[in-house]
């Protein structure tokens, strides 16, 4: 078939325009394939790949199509009856992601006979946060379009394009009748599910989708990716939007991010449960995934000021019934999440912050235990936040108060003896505020009471502000200021002679 001029505008440009390699030799051509598709499914598809090095209809890719629905045309035109006769799975995924490979590209102009080129209308994205493109993977389309022209238009995958342009009606990703996901093959250009099984003319669902801004969209896309993965997979971003149901997905969130009961009950509640608590962090623990939740959320929903209160403050200002969530997690998530030692969690188990569904004596990594009593404990007995309090991942960086425990810091703060301010952030020990002074002086007097632990002389020496005097008999004891000394051995060495000089407020 001519190439004709009008048609010239229309082509489509080649990704990689090497017009050469039209007459590349054909094991060459199948070699550059395998090698660009090393984990073909079946040999079958693998075979189909070789079969065709000319097609007999050279259809013209028609403005704005698809790259798919273009291959699916194709076939089809060739007396195919379904488009894997024609490609792949491997190159069918490539192609409903809008991209041909080099070898691709070869074969096509091969086959076609011309140099043959294709543009995304969907282009990747810079700055958002879960996804670096829009792209579904599954098809949507208008039904009427398709009606009329079998032309499936690529800007239709794009996850914010909900209606058709022409007929302003929704457009579909499933089968109102078998309610699957559309399936890309012959019988979907013709306004039919492709679902063999099915085949049913596709009809549109009397679904009344309310109107939705971009970020509107992208907010009810994270609320699904949130309950669909269980938010254990949010550490990363998605390549595509890989939505079951776009329409349904965005009905059901967007009722969901307006209703605090069901964002509650729906969204809020799965994650805090016990079953989901992976080692993701920060994606695993209750207060985490919901500043995740917020930082994402972009639009002023009605629920999103609920759940600022929720976070910052717990449930307890929420209503007179609710309380603080249980969290369940086991040992050694509630290590890497919290920050905490063993040696901290068991203290904080012992004086039954931390539950267990058992009450055992013991706890080792994987026992599972219940937080809210320390999260509770926390936030109901702040003191007033002051401009002198430093987070204490802030404080432990300046000062010497790390070699003191955090059970033992958490106590004290508990009890009244170190003032503090919790507010609700990423960590726990970013979340406690504290007096950079007061926490320096409990360090003193607590590593003073208690010999198990190990320090440095260097440290030792700046913790207790010792001068030169002072010390000289320490560096008579060990050689190496760097390393770590039993606090018992320090204190036997310098304590007798200098204790008079430290002071301590009660
Ligand atoms: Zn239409
Ligand atoms: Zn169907």
């Amino acid at each position: 078939m001519p190439l004709h001029n009008s048609m010239k505008h229309q082509t489509y440009k080649l990704l990689s325009t090497t017009r050469m390699n039209l007459l590349i030799p054909r094991e060459k051509q199948t070699h550059l394939i395998n090698r660009t598709t090393p984990t073909l499914p079946s040999l079958k598809r693998q075979k189909t790949l070789k079969e065709f090095t000319s097609l007999t209809i050279r259809l013209i890719p028609q403005k704005r199509e698809s790259l798919i629905g273009y291959f699916i045309r194709l076939a089809h035109a060739n007396g195919l009856s379904t488009v894997y006769d024609l490609i792949s799975t491997v190159q069918l995924s490539r192609l409903v992601q809008a991209k041909l490979s080099i070898s691709d590209s070869l074969w096509l102009n091969q086959i076609l006979g011309r140099e043959t080129t294709f543009e995304s209308e969907i282009p990747p994205l810079k700055s958002n946060q879960l996804y670096v493109s829009h792209r579904l993977l599954k098809p949507k389309v208008c039904i009427f379009c398709l009606k009329e022209n079998g032309i499936h238009k690529d800007n239709w995958q794009h996850a914010h394009h909900l209606v058709c342009e022409i007929h302003e009606t929704l457009l579909i990703s499933t089968c109102h009748t078998c309610k699957a996901p559309l399936e890309w093959d012959t019988a979907l250009l013709g306004g039919r599910c492709a679902n063999k099984a099915c085949n049913e003319h596709l009809i549109l669902e009397d679904t009344a989708l309310p109107s939705l801004s971009a970020k509107q969209i992208d907010d009810c896309l994270l609320v699904d990716l949130i309950t669909t993965t269980q938010a254990k997979c949010l550490t990363q971003k998605r390549v595509y939007c890989d939505v079951k149901d776009i329409n349904k997905a965005l009905y059901q969130n967007c009722q969901r991010l307006n209703d605090k009961d069901l964002f509650y009950n729906q969204v809020i509640k799965p994650v805090l449960s016990s079953d989901l608590c992976t080692s993701a962090y920060p994606i695993s623990i209750k207060v985490l995934p919901l500043s995740f939740i917020i930082k994402h959320l972009k639009e002023d929903w009605s629920v999103l000021l609920w759940l600022k209160a929720y976070i910052q403050t717990g449930t307890r200002n929420l209503g007179n019934n609710e309380t603080f969530p249980d969290v369940w997690m086991k040992v050694q998530d509630i290590s890497e999440v919290l920050e905490l030692s063993r040696e901290d969690i068991k203290h904080l188990y012992k004086t039954k912050h931390f539950k267990s569904k058992t009450g055992a004596h013991f706890i080792n990594n994987s026992s599972i235990l219940e937080l809210s009593g320390l999260f509770s404990a926390l936030q109901s007995t702040p003191t007033e936040m002051q401009k002198r309090f430093l987070s204490y991942s802030e404080v432990i960086i300046n000062t010497k108060a790390y070699h003191t425990p955090i059970f033992a810091i958490i106590y004290a703060m508990l009890s009244g003896r170190l003032s503090y301010h919790y507010y609700t952030n990423r960590t726990l020990l970013c979340s406690l505020f504290v007096d950079e002074g007061e926490i320096t002086e409990f360090a003193r007097e607590w590593l003073l009471a208690h010999k198990e632990t190990c320090m440095t002389i260097r440290e030792f020496i700046s913790l207790f502000e010792l001068n030169s005097n002072d010390i000289s008999e320490l560096f008579n004891a060990t050689a190496d200021i760097n390393k770590p000394v039993k606090l018992s051995k320090l204190k036997a060495i310098v304590l007798p002679n200098y204790l008079h000089k430290l002071t301590f407020k009660n």
